[in-house]
């Protein structure tokens, strides 16, 4: 087979994926990462003895039958690793202290909502039994559309045909469109946080049971170790592959001849060949500075000035001298209304969700515990602070202390028992992963990305190729993943090869397989 070479930008999840897929395919890759660490956006730090965890709140495909599974084998990323799964989806507190909690056993919650809210029980039924029916829903994971045969097409199309009537109805609903269908006023208003990240009522319902299914069906669990230890499996996966990674090595320029991509510059000026070259950075960058704009139509540039993005956050990590025994491991946490708003930037914040991670104890000393909370804000805000140090520091340590102070309030004690306080804005990680203004998950899943497809091409401009969460609207580890297998898949159909993978049994050895999905 003639021997080709790949450049891969960025050693995040879906750089890291690119380079495994690719040397399984033969291809020779060299992965260029700007940051001193892999992982990107799934990424852990250390503080003061304490690991603050800086992504999952659950990882899809945790579980065998899950269709994300396979491809964490193939990736090495959860062989010997202890997973475990939430009790609670989440846990939301109106002010008299009456909890809404979305269990993850969806029995449970049934019976839960249904005693909470006995009025609105037909809603409660449509409700639980969309998540029922997203158990099965198939999604296409298993290799990108640009490959589709028309056979393959009908074939999905009659996978996805018993889905149609449910889609149709419920495709357009968002979550704040279902809360009011509850006539019960607390389970109105508690339904509305359901999502994690606030000002998100626009979140698509879809989306929310699909989760809600996966944690039913334990296959959307916790790696324990966290974040960075998950991404460090990846990266030892893509090194034993023969694969190799440059740190510190930022790519300042796409090198083109002839509308190809013939490989990369480095920030210090240096140049390297390569037949094709992979971008899993940010694509704004990419798209508009390092390739000037050259290669784009107006579908693409519609997505840059209209889809909005996941709004970015500032991250209070917190290491608190206390074990939180006897609460349950909730996957997003205990969002709760607060006595005095937490100003944020321009924002008044009034309720505050935190994540007590007493189920990992790897993140903290014995008999401690890391906790985590965030605020959607805005990135032009913090952008600007920057520019002055010290206020930008002063502002920080404001809002970790009113942070402190309401959970003091709904942990009294706590804010004597806090060794540990860090927080990061959106330029730390604009700083950290150049992704545009900040956003750790690219484009905002809403009820028209939710089934939209992005070429992972760039018109006019041959051997180039984007993976990642620029790519992949709603973003998240395992589409990071899924896209680095997808562009690979591309690739060797590009040169006539038939997409390999192999996987890694429990035993480490090494099984060799053709493509483990049967589209
Ligand atoms: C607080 C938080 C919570 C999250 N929760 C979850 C969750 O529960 N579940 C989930 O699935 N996902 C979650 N995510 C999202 C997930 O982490 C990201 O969507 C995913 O990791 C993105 O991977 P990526 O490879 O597409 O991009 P990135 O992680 O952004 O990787 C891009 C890499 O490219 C590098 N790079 C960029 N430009 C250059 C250049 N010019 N030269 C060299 N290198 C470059 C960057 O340094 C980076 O390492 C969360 C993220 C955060 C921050």
């Amino acid at each position: 087979m003639e021997e080709k070479s790949t450049i891969i930008i960025g050693a995040g999840i879906a750089g890291l994926s690119a380079g495994c897929y690719g040397q399984m395919n033969d291809y020779h890759t060299l992965i260029f990462e700007m940051h001193n660490e892999l992982g990107g956006c799934c990424t852990s730090w250390k503080r003061a003895g304490y690991t603050i965890d800086g992504c999952f709140h659950y990882l899809t495909g945790s579980g065998p039958g899950q269709v994300f599974y396979p491809i964490w084998e193939e990736l090495g990323a959860l062989q010997g690793r202890t997973i475990v799964d939430p009790e609670e989806y989440a846990r939301i507190e109106g002010k008299d202290g009456k909890a809404f909690i979305v269990y993850a056993d969806i029995d449970r919650l049934e019976q839960h909502m249904k005693d909470l809210a006995p009025e609105d029980n037909e809603v409660i039924e449509a409700f639980i039994n969309g998540i029922r029916i997203m158990m099965n829903f198939p999604m296409p994971v298993e290799k990108p559309q640009e490959l589709y045969s028309p056979i393959d097409g009908l074939k999905m199309g009659l996978r996805m045909l018993p889905f149609l009537g449910f889609y149709r109805k419920f495709g357009n609903v968002t979550i704040q469109d279902y809360a009011h269908r509850f006539k019960n006023p607390f389970l109105r208003q508690a339904f509305l946080h359901i999502v994690n990240l606030q000002n998100r009522p626009d979140f698509p319902l879809l989306g929310q049971l699909q989760v809600l299914a996966w944690m039913h069906q334990k296959s959307a669990g916790y790696p324990v170790g966290g974040s960075l230890a998950f991404a460090h499996a990846l990266g030892r996966r893509y090194l034993d592959l023969g694969g190799k990674i440059h740190y510190e090595a930022r790519v300042a320029k796409i090198l083109v001849e002839n509308d190809r991509a013939v490989g990369v510059r480095l920030a210090d000026g240096c140049e390297l060949r390569s037949d094709t070259v992979i971008y899993t950075g940010d694509g704004h960058h990419v798209i508009f500075d390092m390739l000037g704009g050259k290669y784009i139509n107006g579908r693409i540039q519609g997505y840059y000035e209209r889809l909005p993005i996941t709004p970015p956050i500032i991250h209070i990590g917190l290491g608190v001298a206390r074990s939180f025994e006897g609460i349950p491991y909730s996957a997003t946490g205990t969002d709760f209304p607060l006595e005095e708003p937490i100003t944020v930037g321009d924002h008044k914040h009034e309720r505050l969700c935190v994540r007590i991670y007493n189920f990992d104890p790897t993140l903290a000393p014995a008999g401690k515990t890391m906790l985590k909370v965030y605020f959607a804000t805005d990135y032009a805000y913090w952008k600007k602070v920057k520019q002055d140090p010290e206020r930008y520091e002063m502002e920080k340590e404001q809002i970790a202390d009113q942070v402190v102070a309401a959970l003091d309030r709904r942990y009294p004690g706590l804010a004597a028992q806090v060794e540990m306080r860090d927080v990061a804005t959106p330029v730390t990680f604009e700083h950290y992963t150049g992704n545009w203004q900040g956003s750790f998950m690219g484009w905002q899943t809403s009820t028209k990305t939710l089934i939209m497809r992005m070429s992972k091409t760039l018109p006019g401009l041959k051997n180039f190729y984007l993976a990642g969460k620029w790519v992949e609207p709603g973003g998240g580890v395992p589409t990071a993943a899924m896209s680095g297998r997808n562009v690979t898949q591309i690739i060797c159909q590009q040169d006539n090869r038939p997409f390999i993978t192999t996987f890694l049994a429990s035993s480490q050895q090494l099984t060799s397989t053709n493509n483990t999905f049967g589209v």
